[in-house]
């Protein structure tokens, strides 16, 4: 049984954004001479799962990074349902956004992490709701329903007055899911979601994950999980060195793949 009810129940529907598409388009970043994304080209279409493969340093934590705007690409640009993030057209040029319009594009995008980064002096019913008050999309009481509704989704409906250290790793990852959710976002990215995870604790959070790409969100996830990976996506990206090597359906990438490097990389994972 599916631990996440993503059925939409009568009148819900509507809340919920619709999912977006991510375009990045010939993105180079460095730090110093360190090139560590060299000319990357990704299309995730809406709905669309794709799984980010590749060794440690190639750049796939820059890339989600880069795609959040928490980090500046020197070339290229990225495009979240066709509107650039980061800089606007202004009489012909490129323009920064305000600080304020990064915010609100940030907010449509979902963001979970390795190590979970829940505010350890919130309880778990605040951790979900803060983001929705904070950006001042819902009142208070508001966002605590919905931050139950969510934690009954993800199956921490009876940990809400818990705080983060008083949950195992894989309860508190969940907790960091159902907070990405609340904002609704269009995309959630996922950087090694599970692998801080005792390997016991790490299926749950899996399953939860594979819960939201059955339900049509478009998910852009960086993990070492093989066999997740051949079950839900649709895609298979191998990164090395900061460039796409390689990209296909599961079947092909992992199956079959083309490029040395990703058969070298597959061989240590599998
Ligand atoms: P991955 O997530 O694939 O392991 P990263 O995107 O984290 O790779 O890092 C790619 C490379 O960029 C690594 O060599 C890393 O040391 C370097 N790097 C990442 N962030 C910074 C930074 N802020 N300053 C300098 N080097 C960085
Ligand atoms: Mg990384």
């Amino acid at each position: 049984m599916s631990i996440l009810n993503t059925e939409a129940r009568p009148g819900e529907e509507a809340e919920d954004t619709a999912p977006v598409a991510v375009e990045v388009r010939g993105v180079h970043k460095w730090y110093g001479t360190h090139r560590v994304l060299d000319g990357v080209d990704l299309t995730v279409a809406p709905g669309e799962v794709t799984v980010i493969l590749g060794p440690s340093g190639s750049g796939k934590s820059t890339l989600l990074r880069v795609i959040n705007h928490l980090e500046q690409p020197q070339l290229g640009h990225v495009s979240l349902g066709g509107e650039p993030i980061g800089v606007r057209w202004h009489r012909g040029r490129l323009r920064e956004l305000s600080e304020r319009q990064i915010l609100a594009q940030r907010s449509r995008i979902g963001f979970v992490f390795q190590n979970f980064n829940l505010f350890p002096h919130l309880t778990v019913l605040d951790n979900v709701a803060a983001a929705p008050v904070a950006t001042g999309r819902l009142r208070k009481p508001e966002a605590q329903e919905l931050a139950r509704d969510l934690l009954g989704r993800v199956g921490l409906a009876e940990k809400v007055a818990a705080f983060p250290r008083q949950l195992s790793g894989g309860q508190q990852q969940r907790v960091a899911i159902a907070r990405a959710l609340a904002l609704r976002p269009g995309v959630i990215l996922f950087d090694e979601p599970t692998s801080a995870l005792d390997p016991e604790l790490v299926g749950e959070v899996l399953a939860v994950i594979k819960d939201l790409a059955a339900g049509g969100t478009t998910l852009l996830i960086v993990t070492h999980e093989i066999g997740f990976a051949r079950e839900v996506a649709d895609r298979v990206v191998f990164m090395d060195g900061g460039r796409i090597l390689e990209q296909g359906s599961p079947a092909e990438v992992l199956d079959h793949p083309q490029h040395p490097r990703t058969r070298e990389f597959l061989s240590k994972v599998l």
